[in-house]
Formats: structure tokens, sequence, C-alpha cells
């Protein structure tokens, strides 16, 4: 084996070729690796001949769909074309990216190349270059609020560009659930219910001064036309009733008890059996603009606004070291989501949540507040974050693995002192937010016994790890524990340990008594744990999404700080979203507020900049 490998080396020498490019030589032949993707193993096969990479085969993959999954698609064909790996990563899915990159680098060292080497070749770099293009409107984002801006802008007549920093559409849109909440059948009553629910549901965590009634009535407004013109361009749904927050944990914490979720209409997308179905509503439209044949610049950050000397917008810039793009514009709409992944800005708005695990997308930087503020916007001075889910791995966080389930709930969950805070079977908006009000965004133990092990699962829905996955932990990817007694394992895992035993004897009287008066989980779920060999998982607490932005008002029309429109300047969904909420987050709301503002911002920048 030794002496094969001896061979082997020799034969892969670099050589230099006529050109002058470094090029490898290999083994010809094809080679197989499984490599650590996002989501899962991924498996490549790679066909060589003596000194070329002649094919990259993806032959198993489980990443998640229109964001790993265009990596999936993109990089064997970049990595072809340059001869080697340094090639740029598909941006928005650089761990799928790296992923193929280190199955072929395995599969050439398999050929008898250096992998290093491959590395080192890039594909020559272009040329910076500027260019200018002039559009009646320019959106600037492209998840669900910037894809149905540019569509209805399109719609009405505008010539419509949509700029977009990452290599994919899809933002954090394309990772929800694909739930969200309309008005039905566009009657009156409906509506007025609807807009009750949505300001009930905000009483139970209230801020001052929201959410804007106003703001919530006009999105009630054109709600049905929104859902209707997704209707028409193909998206297919049904609609569900009775979904909200689980109020439970958070009446709790704020001192009082209550029990209840709050009734709306909701939508669903019943033809997509996983669940995560925000990724059709995103292709439904990603597949609108390509068939309208609505400019889509793909790796184009705007980076700022272009103003006329009258105050009013007159553009936006996307400068990057491939050059500078300049789009001369009527309007400019800016969906640019959230800012949960800039750091600076978490640590201004809302430092109690600056360094908490994020499920929002890498795009979320909040670069409409940058460049807003910069051209004389409002910002919202009083900011929330969401807190969203319990994950084992934080590398699941982002966009994948557990990040949207619920806890396991037939399992007792404790703090890190070992005190149980919240009903395993609520909602996990409710138990992340629970950590977030006691002010420690923070890890929790989930805490099961030999009879529940075997039912765990992180379920996803691409795959599911089973028990003996998480328990093997051959990639080190939880922190799991494993005692006889539970003395051993409160000692393993840091709580306090008569205040963790004395949580564990209180929940199994809980469980005889088949009544659970702390906290109210069903009953059918209350399991004893008394059956050692005992386990802990740790599970990490992490944020979902901020709310905030820079003010809008019911037109879409973004504010200035002296409280007039700043004419040509719209922003939709998380870019703005401030106004909708108190301090509590409305299930399947996002998608409303991204969809119906997108919805409307596109249709009022079209007809401003047609008058224009
Ligand atoms: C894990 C998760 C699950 C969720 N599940 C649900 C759910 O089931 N139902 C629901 O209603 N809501 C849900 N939400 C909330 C919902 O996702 C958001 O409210 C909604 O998707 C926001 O849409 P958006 O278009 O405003 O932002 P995004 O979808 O985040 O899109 C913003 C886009 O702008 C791009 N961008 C940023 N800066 C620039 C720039 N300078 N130039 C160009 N492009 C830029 C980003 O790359 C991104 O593609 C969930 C959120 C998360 C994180």
């Amino acid at each position: 084996m030794k002496k094969m490998l001896i061979v082997t080396l020799i034969v892969s020498a670099v050589f230099v070729s006529a050109c002058g490019t470094k090029k490898l030589s290999y083994t010809a032949g094809t080679y197989e690796a499984t490599v650590r993707g996002h989501n899962a193993d991924i498996t490549v096969s790679v066909t060589f001949d003596n000194s070329a990479i002649k094919d990259i085969v993806v032959t198993d993959a489980h990443e998640t769909k229109r964001v790993g999954e265009v990596a999936l698609n993109e990089m064997p064909g970049k990595i072809i074309a340059a001869q080697g790996l340094g090639v740029d990563a598909v941006a928005g899915a650089t761990i799928t990216s790296a992923a193929i990159k280190a199955a072929v680098a395995a599969c050439a060292k398999q050929a008898g190349a250096d992998p290093e080497a491959l590395y080192k070749i890039a594909p020559a770099a272009e040329k910076a270059k500027d260019e200018t293009y002039e559009y009646d409107v320019v959106v600037v984002g492209g998840g669900i609020a910037g894809m149905m801006a540019a569509a209805k802008a399109h719609e009405q007549g505008a010539n419509v560009a949509l700029i977009e920093k990452e290599g994919l559409l899809g933002g954090s849109s394309v990772n929800t659930s694909g739930v969200w909440q309309g008005n039905p059948d566009n009657s009156d009553d409906a509506k007025e219910l609807w807009i009750k629910a949505w300001l009930n549901s905000q009483n139970e965590v209230t801020a001052v001064g929201f959410p804007k009634e106003e703001m919530i009535r006009a999105t009630a407004d054109i709600s049905y036309d929104s859902i209707s013109f997704l209707k028409n361009i193909g998206l297919n749904y049904t609609v569900r009733h009775q979904i909200g927050l689980d109020k439970t944990a958070l009446n709790t914490a704020g001192g009082s008890k209550a029990s209840g979720s709050i009734a709306s209409t909701t939508y669903v997308i019943p033809d997509v059996q996983d669940t995560k179905r925000g990724w059709k509503i995103c292709e439904v439209l990603n597949d609108y603009l390509v068939k309208e044949n609505i400019a889509v610049f793909l790796n184009t950050p705007g980076t700022k606004l272009l103003m006329n000397g009258d105050g009013s917008v007159a553009g936006v810039v996307s400068e990057t070291k491939r050059g500078m793009k300049t789009f001369k514009a009527k309007a400019v709409i800016l969906c640019t989501g959230g800012y949960h992944q800039n750091e600076a800005m978490m640590k201004k708005y809302m430092p109690i949540s600056a360094g908490n695990y994020s499920a929002s997308a890498i795009g979320n930087t909040g670069d409409a507040i940058t460049m807003g503020e910069a051209v004389g916007a409002q910002v919202y001075d009083n900011q929330v974050v969401f807190g969203g889910y319990f994950v084992f791995n934080p590398r699941d966080v982002y966009r994948g693995g557990y990040a949207y389930s619920d806890t396991i709930p037939n399992t007792l969950y404790v703090s890190k002192y070992g005190d149980r805070r919240f009903k395993e079977d609520g909602h996990a908006y409710s138990a992340t937010a629970m950590y977030n009000i006691y002010g420690e965004p923070t890890f929790v133990w989930d805490i099961i016994d030999s009879d529940a092990i075997a039912s765990i699962a992180i379920r996803t829905d691409m795959y599911t790890i089973g028990a003996d996955e998480i328990l093997a932990n051959k990639n080190g990817l939880y922190e799991v524990y494993k005692t006889d007694t539970l003395a051993e394992l409160a000692e393993k895992i840091g709580v306090i340990p008569t205040l963790f035993l004395k949580t564990v004897e209180h929940y199994n009287d809980l469980c005889d008594r088949g009544v659970d008066s702390d906290w109210g989980k069903s009953p059918q779920l209350l399991e004893k744990i008394d059956k050692g060999p005992f386990y802990a998982i740790k599970g990490y607490s992490c944020d979902r999404s901020t709310v905030g932005g820079i003010v809008t008002n019911v037109n879409s029309e973004v504010v200035s700080q002296n409280g007039a429109v700043i004419p040509g300047l719209y922003a939709a969904g998380d870019a703005s979203n401030r106004a909708f909420y108190g301090g509590a987050y409305l299930g399947a709301s996002g998608l409303t507020v991204a969809s119906t503002r997108g919805y409307m911002s596109g249709r009022n920048a079209a007809q401003y900049a047609l008058r224009k």
C-alpha cells in the first residue's frame, strides 16, 4: 500500500504546460470521495484523464433546496473550466461550495495529484470594469419582498432590474416553512377579524408605540390582491386556519399565565412535502422573473444610493472589486432583509442579542439601514430580535438541520442552571424567546432517559438523524453525555446539582399526576425521567431575525429624518418591518409582511416612475 502511494506521487509531479500555466497530471480513472456538506455528507465522483479533470458528478447530496443545491449545480462546471480549485464559491452557499472543492481535492489525491497545488489553480482574474444601466425601477435584494416587488413593478409596465448581492436569490425567505397569513376572500369581515387578531397577538409582549395599526390595515387592504398575484403566476396553495404564536411561555415570563393561539387565516403550499416550503414560493417568483425577461444581476450588492439635486432618488450603485455598476433609476426599492448577520449593527441596536447564533440568511447585514441612513432615511430607534430555535448542532443554525424544528417534546429541558423554564411541546419561538426574556440568550440541556432515547431524532426535510447517529457523534457535531445516574449527569453538564435533581424529581411528580401545572405540557407527553442510563444533549438558542430597519409609511415609501418621504425610495420586507409588531412574533407573519409590502412597493414604485 505504502509502495503504491510513492509510485503515484511520482506520477503526479507538476509540469508546466507550453503556455506557461501550471497543470497537474493524474492517474486516469474515476474516483469517489465523500465529504461533509452543509446538511449531510456529499459524495462526488470525479473522472480524470492523464492531464485534466474531465467530469465531476455529485452522486449523493442532501443540501438545501435553492441554496446548497445551487452550488451543487454550479461548482462542477466552474472547476472543470478552470481545471483547478481556486474558483470562487457560490456566494450564499459557501459551505456546500467548499465541500465540493474538498471532494474534488480528495479525488485528485487518489488520482495522484497534489490537492494543494490544485487549490492554487484559479481562472485568470477578470479586469475590473465600470458599467452603466438605466431602468425605471431597481429593486435591491432578491428575497420574497424583492422578487415580489420586481414582479409587480414589471407587471405594471415598468422596466425593472433586480440586483442581489449573493450568487443566488432567496435570502431568508427560501428557508421558511412557507406558511403565511392573509385575507382569504377579500371580505371586510375577514379583514377586520384578521387585523383584530394581529393586534391582539401583540398585546402580550408590548412595546410603546408599536405595532402601528394603520400599517397592518394597509397591508390587510391589499393582502387579497397580493395573494391572487402569486396564484396567477403559478403558486399553488391551500388555506389553513388557526395558526399562531403559542403564548403560554411568553405570558408566564411576563408574570401572568394564559394559553391559546391566535386565530388567523393562513396559507400553505400543499404539493411540497417537506417542512421548508419557502423555496417553492421563491421558485415560482424566480420562474416568473425568468419568463418575463426581468433583468436579474447576481453577485451585485447595492452599495450606495444616487440622489438628484431635489432630494429624489436617481438610482443605485454597486461597487465591488469587479468594478462599478451604476443603475440609474427613477425609483429604488430596498428589500435587503434584516441585519442579524451584521454584528456591529446588532451591538448598536440589539446588544443583548449580539453574538447569538443566527438563522437569518448570510446576506442579512442591514444594508437598507446603511444605504438609507446615508441619504437621510429615518431608522427605527426601537428594534427587536425574534428568537427562533433550539439546535443541537450550531453548524446547522443557518439554513439547515434542526433549525426549524421544535423541541423534542417527550423529554425534559433544563437551563444551564438546572431549572425548567418552558413546556417542551410549546413552539420553539416561545422557548427561545423565554431565554431571551430572561436576559440570557444561551443554551439548554435536553435530558433524556433510556426509555425515550431511541425515539429522538433530528428531522429535516431532506434527512433524519436518528438517536444512534447523534449518540455516536462521529463528526463531533453535538455535545452529548451519557451517565448511569442523574447525579453524575449533573456533574458532567455543569448544572447546579441540587437544583437539577429537584427539577427532575418535581417533573417526575408532574408526570405521575398527569398534569403539568407549571407550564401546561400535554399529558400524553409527560414521560418520567427515571430509567438510566441518562443522556443530556446541549441545545443552542438561536435567533431567527431582526425587527426594525428603516421607517416606511403606509405606501411603503421611505420616510426621512425630517418626517417627509424621500421621493422614489421604497422599502419592503424585513428591511422595514418594525411597525407590524410589539415585542412578540406572530406566527407566519414574516412572509405576509414581505410578500404584501413587496407587492405594494413594486406597484407604487412603478406608478411613480412611469409618472415621472
Ligand atoms: C429560518 C427562518 C424561518 C422562517 N420561517 C418563516 C415562516 O415559515 N413564515 C413566515 O411568515 N416567516 C418566516 N420567517 C421570516 C421570513 O423569512 C422573513 O420575514 C422574510 O423572508 C423576509 O423576506 P425579505 O425578502 O424581506 O428578506 P430576505 O428573504 O432575507 O431577502 C433579502 C435579500 O436581500 C439580499 N441583500 C442584502 N443586502 C443586499 C444588498 N446590499 N444588495 C443586494 N442584495 C442584498 C440578501 O442577500 C437576500 O437575498 C423565517 C425566517 C427564518 C430566518
